[in-house]
């Protein structure tokens, strides 16, 4: 559905009227219009700055280098000797910042991880203060934590979570320009996997990811790291449930884009829709209701004769019954634990008989309303919750099968779920959060696909918000 004010405000009228009155003016966000390049930061300028003590600097460098990025640093910073060893170590060109009056580098990557007390947190502070009224529209902050659980004192443990809070400010200051920033917290065996971390991070892939903070941690067994960021799906099956519209029909079309082939599943009575959204992406069609009793061996039979099995299973089929709790019926409660949580687990439960080939990504589709609660959706937000405890639990055992699994909990985005909704929720869904404006399907098409390739193989078992910051359980 359209969002008219954003429209209206980037019309010169609007323009005029909305400054005049003081009203806000949505940016227009930056998305991918085409798949990952092959070095998707080619062309680019980081930014690269790390506080005096850091150890995974060497490793961010690698990484950067790997993605294609010019990298740019600040001489005058207090952890630019860090910068400048590790530079010598990894062979990485470096190049000064401007002016302090030029625009600032449209990615700028702060590496934190060696920060200790309260004083550690000064250089980020060094970094960014400076900075804050130079940064471009659509700017990608990624700073780097160590894990908690990796820090080597309390200290350093206390200034990795006091970077949780600095991120997730600095991202509210930031996003009226269509800015992000995110906080990956670095454990040491995720220092392997930083580049395809900071590939959706730093890139138009992540348009309405914002103050979010995810682990970066040991990869699956026998993964390896991407071979390819181009076409990085190339070769690999995906199903996608509840494909016919939507999220789901959007998250089809990005996992082919990237070079997936599709199974799209949806409910018989969408087989019109669903045929067009494969055809459009030469996929193939399986009209089968997730909550029919022979789901999952049809699906893994079908799987197994056409293709030998799956690579990616995407569960994106959800529904909404909203009722207070006084007022709603079992069928209502039944229905939509049915759909959006049993389903889930009667399919993996059989796919992980016979179904799947090695290595394969589970993605599941969660929301905010499961981490915030709404009134009205006691049965949707216990769906959606146990989605967030079934990939953190499910994890761990998945990882010695060289397998991984993931969620994606949606704010509020413009589908047919949402222009359901009346016009004043509808309106304030999409405006309180840092980006003011709903997310579109592509957002969680886009990060479904990167859970879904080698580029989050250092990811397992973690919820990615994709809500623009949305304040709900913010
Ligand atoms: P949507 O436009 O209603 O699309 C959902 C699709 O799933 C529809 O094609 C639907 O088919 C299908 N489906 C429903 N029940 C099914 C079943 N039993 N078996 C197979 N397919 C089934 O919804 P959406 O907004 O794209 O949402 C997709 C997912 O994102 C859901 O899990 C939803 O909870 C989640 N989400 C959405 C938002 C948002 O703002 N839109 C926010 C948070 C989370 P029918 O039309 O036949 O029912």
């Amino acid at each position: 559905m359209l969002d008219r004010y954003l429209e209206f405000t980037h019309s010169s009228l609007g323009k005029q009227i909305a400054t005049s009155l003081g009203l806000p003016t949505p940016p227009r966000l930056e998305r991918a219009e085409s798949g990952y390049a092959e070095a998707p930061l080619a062309g680019k300028t980081v930014l690269f700055a790390t506080d005096a003590a850091s150890t995974t600097a060497p490793a961010a460098l690698a990484a950067l280098r790997v993605l294609g990025a010019a990298v740019q640093v600040a001489p005058s910073h207090s952890g630019f000797a860090a910068v400048k060893a590790a530079a010598q170590a990894t062979g990485v060109e470096l190049r000064s910042e401007g002016s302090d009056t030029d625009p600032v580098a449209p990615v700028i990557v702060f590496d934190g991880t060696g920060a200790a007390g309260a004083k550690g947190l000064k250089q980020v502070y060094e970094l960014f203060q400076p900075r804050m009224r130079r940064l471009v529209a659509n700017t990608r902050v990624v700073v780097l934590a160590r894990a908690l659980s990796d820090a080597d004192s309390v200290e350093a443990a206390t200034a990795a979570a006091g970077l949780r809070g600095f991120v997730r400010s600095l991202a509210k200051e930031i996003g009226k320009n269509g800015s992000t920033a995110n906080l990956l917290e670095v454990s040491k065996a995720g220092e392997p996997w930083l580049a395809g971390t900071l590939a959706f991070f730093t890139g138009p892939n992540s348009a309405y990811v914002t103050g979010q903070v995810l682990a970066v941690g040991e990869a699956p067994k026998g993964a390896a790291t991407p071979a390819h960021y181009n076409q990085s799906l190339a070769g690999k099956v995906a199903v996608v449930t509840g494909a016919a519209r939507g999220i789901g029909a959007a998250i089809a079309q990005v996992l082919a884009r990237e070079g997936a082939t599709v199974v799209g599943m949806d409910r018989p009575a969408e087989e019109g829709a669903l045929g067009a959204s494969m055809a459009a992406i030469n996929g193939v069609g399986l009209a089968l209701d997730v909550t029919a009793p022979d789901a999952g061996e049809r699906l893994a039979t079908e799987l197994k004769t056409r293709f030998g099995g799956a690579d990616i299973v995407v569960h994106n089929a959800g529904v909404t019954r909203d009722k207070m709790l006084r007022n709603m019926s079992p069928q209502l409660w039944d229905m939509v634990l049915d759909i959006n949580l049993g389903a889930i687990l009667n399919i993996n439960e059989r796919l992980m008989q016979s179904g799947l080939k090695p290595g394969a990504r589970f993605v599941c589709i969660s929301s905010i309303g499961g981490i915030g609660g709404n009134a009205g959706q006691t049965n949707y937000a216990a769906t959606k919750a146990g989605v967030i405890g079934y990939a953190e639990s499910l994890a761990p055992i998945l990882a010695k099968k060289g397998m991984a699994i993931n969620a994606v909990a949606p704010g509020f985005i413009e589908t047919q779920m949402t222009a359901a909704m009346p016009t004043v929720n509808r309106e304030v869904g999409r405006r309180v959060n840092s980006l003011a404006q709903g997310g579109l399907p592509q957002d969680i098409a886009e990060a479904v696909t990167f859970f879904a390739s080698p580029l989050a193989n250092g990811v397992n078992g973690r919820t990615l918000r994709v809500c623009g910051q949305n304040w709900l359980g913010a």
